[in-house]
């Protein structure tokens, strides 16, 4: 009868045992990919360019995870609203990286609903070209002087201090390359001062985010040296006449101004977009009256309306890349760039 206790005891003691093992094994899968997940950085970017500086920033990082808040095909947000799948998206996020200068108009709702989220405005401190406020029903708008750059922080007041009522930014800056390249490091040391300053982040991994952005910094001023190149080209050629452009999207402002073409008018197309052909014979009139030769329109948009305007005033019609779509590839802000660079050569040839 002891013995059979003895034995009896024996078992329950190997079977407390192997339970607490257990236990303890599971508790600590468990614990370890709590900490995991927890360790990882996780960025949110708001659309495409912004979304390609956190790819080239997060190369070769394991612990941080770069996602793009809208889908790759999305293009600017310029009437974008948000969904409730991307509130989910934000509230799992350490870090927002916004464009800024009035691309994400739902800031404000991010704001109120995640107050104490890390958000990097990658344009804060660059100048920018202000534009007349835009009109979706295809009114015609003119952008002012892009030679007069004001100081794009977000306030409507001109160098000079002079209010510029009904007017906002233009805020595609990420077509001039050397724009860009403040883009992205104004987005590097945004998250290195998180990484710095925050008590759960890790910031062993702030030195590599450091030295992707001067590989990725090095690949744009490349690309940049090809813009100057092709500005000279373009500034020496008497055969140009008119350097004067009629532009589908208020980003080309951006890249003419770096290559020296002056925006005569900014008549920007979407999906939704289609002007009467009153609408359409004012602008020939323009045209043709202005002895404006190019016309930059963009692929996704709908170019009939330029391929008209082009075969009624023997304006040449280009199809400029803003770079806000892709297929997720790190390097395809440069390779739009490098197509786009190769598009205004063909013109001077
Ligand atoms: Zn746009």
């Amino acid at each position: 009868m002891k013995r059979k206790l003895l034995i009896l005891f024996g078992i329950m003691l190997f079977m407390i045992m192997v339970g607490s093992i257990i236990i303890k094994i599971s508790s600590k899968n468990f614990a370890t990919e709590l900490t995991k997940s927890e360790d990882k950085l996780q960025v949110v970017t708001s659309f495409y360019p912004v979304y390609m500086i956190g790819l080239n920033l997060a190369e070769g990082i394991d612990n941080m995870e770069v996602k793009s808040l809208t889908d790759l095909k999305t293009g600017c947000l310029h009437d974008y609203q948000l969904t409730t799948e991307d509130m989910k998206i934000i509230s799992a996020a350490d870090v927002m990286i916004i464009n800024g200068g009035g691309m994400e108009g739902f800031l404000n709702d991010i704001m109120t609903n995640y107050p104490n989220l890390t958000i990097i405005d990658a344009s804060e401190g660059i100048e920018m070209i202000p534009s007349e406020e835009v009109h979706s029903d295809g009114e015609t708008v003119n952008v002012p002087d892009t030679s007069k750059v004001i100081n794009g922080d977000g306030a409507n007041k001109a160098e000079n201090g002079t209010e510029l009522s009904n007017i906002g930014w233009n805020a595609h800056v990420w077509l001039d390359p050397q724009q860009y390249i403040k883009q992205v490091e104004k987005i590097a040391n945004g998250l290195n001062d998180y990484l710095n300053t925050t008590e759960a982040a890790d910031p062993s991994i702030a030195d590599k985010i450091r030295s992707n952005s001067d590989t990725y910094i090095s690949k744009i001023t490349e690309l940049d040296r090809s813009i100057t190149e092709l500005a000279n080209t373009w500034s020496d050629d008497n055969r140009l006449g008119n350097k004067e452009a009629v532009i589908f999207h208020d980003s080309f402002a951006y890249l003419a101004r770096r290559i020296g073409i002056n925006v005569a008018y900014s008549i920007p197309l979407d999906s939704d977009t289609s002007l009467s052909a009153g609408e359409i014979g004012k602008i020939v009139d323009e045209v043709k009256a202005g002895d404006i030769k190019y016309l930059f329109t963009e692929e996704q948009f709908s170019d009939s309306i330029a391929s008209q305007i082009a075969a009624e005033t023997g304006a040449t019609e280009s199809i400029i890349d803003s770079a806000v779509t892709g297929d997720g590839s790190k390097d395809s802000y440069l390779t739009a760039m490098k197509k786009n660079i190769e598009t205004l050569k063909k013109l001077v040839k």
